[in-house]
């Protein structure tokens, strides 16, 4: 980089979520001028708050899979599994649908895994280079995260542990006794599972959000709470961002509004295909005693995670779009869920209702757009995009600050979808 004149250089990031805070202190630990902007709080309610905090770098093999097509009308009439449909909603995702339904070849699985392999094993180092300067004692713990199956989940769960041998990811096949061993107050239902001993989880993602966000603010970042509108180009090609309040000029903006990015990519004439796979969460306060770690129950597709909170139960893959209000039948699904696994759990508070941003192809968009070279996206990083922050944030410095990365990024440009 140029130090005199990039060092001067503005960017304007518009999302703060994990996404847009992770990019926006490694560029003013870089060097530039950055304004954050989102129309919320940073991480009051979107999907950087209520996931389940698993920084899980070795989850490399994505859902676009062969055996997915055969086992969705099963999934989706089972009342205990993950998947659900707003009816209202299926027309408009018809065309997410056929595209993702092409991604389903073992060629094309193996590209997604092959590529967010690429990012995921850099995922945990980028988050140490940012936690080097806060304190996240308490907040994040090195406890591993633990996967279980009954035996008439065994063939998916073969093919995820084949895929990740491949690709070198480190993993623990474990016996019904090694689980009981780890987590001894879990119904004993399963036959099978596996840990992932250097994983990671956050006991409370918006703590940490927010500890990202006051570094980034004392580091020199501006915040402001608006909702911005559209972009535009100056005759020079700088983005200009208009919100409710302001026109701003940049020399460089960044899209990073997770499953609300379409809204604004749609205006520079790209044709990105994001829609949003939505999530709850409930949690379970006074059970802390019964979990040391994150858990997750594969055959029911729904997961636990111990947090200042209390228990979070996470899970269900609805698509219904944006707009369309909380299922209270979704609510319910996790609540019979976690009694299952224990059943001494009593009553359930905070239900939540977050959006994944994803892509047909389940890899995320990182990079410059198609038609401005001074306006860059971070979105669409799926069930992954917690874990994906910090390297997310450095992959799209290193870009604004023409930097180098050793990294093959083509995968994950707009110009895919051209
Ligand atoms: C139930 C559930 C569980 C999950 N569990 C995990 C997990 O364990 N591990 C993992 O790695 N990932 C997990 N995820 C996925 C992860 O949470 C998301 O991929 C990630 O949080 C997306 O981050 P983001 O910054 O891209 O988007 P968001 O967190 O959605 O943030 C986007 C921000 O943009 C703002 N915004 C939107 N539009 C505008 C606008 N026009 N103007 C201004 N601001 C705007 C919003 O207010 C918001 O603050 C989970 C997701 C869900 C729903």
């Amino acid at each position: 980089m140029n130090e005199d004149v990039e060092s001067k250089s503005s960017v304007g990031v518009i999302g703060a979520g994990i996404q847009g805070v992770c990019i926006s202190l490694s560029l003013v630990k870089k060097g530039f001028k950055v304004t954050l902007i989102d129309r919320e709080e940073p991480g009051k309610e979107s999907a950087s708050y209520g996931n389940a905090g698993h920084f899980s770098s070795y989850a490399s093999v994505p859902f676009n899979r062969p055996d997915v097509l055969v086992d969705v009308p099963s999934m989706l009439f089972s009342s205990t599994g993950p998947l659900s449909l707003k009816w209202n909603y299926v027309y408009k995702m018809i065309p997410w649908f056929l595209k993702f339904t092409k991604q389903c070849s073992k060629k094309n699985m193996m590209h997604t895994a092959k590529y967010m392999h690429q990012i995921l094993d850099l995922a945990i180092p980028a988050y140490d280079e940012l936690f080097s300067d806060i304190d996240i004692s308490g907040l994040v713990e090195s406890k591993g995260i633990l996967y279980f199956w009954t035996k008439k989940d065994l063939k998916s769960r073969e093919l995820e542990i084949n895929i990740r041998n491949e690709l070198g990811v480190k993993q623990q096949l474990l016996t019904p006794h090694e689980i009981h061993d780890l987590e001894p107050h879990i119904k004993k239902i399963y036959h099978g599972g596996v840990l992932y001993p250097y994983a990671r989880h956050a006991r409370n993602p918006r703590k940490v959000l927010l500890k990202l966000f006051n570094l980034f603010l004392k580091r020199g970042g501006h915040f402001k709470r608006e909702n911005a509108q559209s972009i535009s180009f100056t005759s020079d090609n700088k983005p200009v961002i208009k919100t409710g309040l302001n026109y701003y000029t940049f020399d460089k903006a960044v899209i990073a509004c997770g499953a609300f990015s379409k809204k604004l990519t749609d205006q520079v004439d790209e044709k990105i295909p994001l829609d949003t796979e939505r999530g709850y969460h409930i949690h379970f306060k006074g059970h802390d005693h019964l979990l040391s770690r994150p858990v997750i129950f594969l055959n029911r597709g729904f997961g636990i995670t111990p947090m200042e909170q209390g228990l979070r139960v996470v899970g269900t893959v609805e698509f219904g779009g944006l707009n369309n209000p909380a299922s209270k039948k979704r609510i319910l699904n996790l609540v019979n869920n976690a009694k299952y696994l224990f059943p001494e759990l009593t009553d359930h508070y905070d239900e939540w209702l977050g959006f994944r941003p994803t892509l047909p192809d389940f890899l995320p968009v990182i990079g410059p757009s198609k038609n401005y070279k001074n306006l860059f996206y971070s979105f669409g990083h799926h069930h992954l995009g917690w874990t994906l922050g910090a390297i997310s944030g450095k992959i799209i410095t290193r870009m604004i600050a023409g930097e180098n990365t050793n990294l093959d990024l083509v995968p994950y440009s707009s110009l895919r979808f051209s």
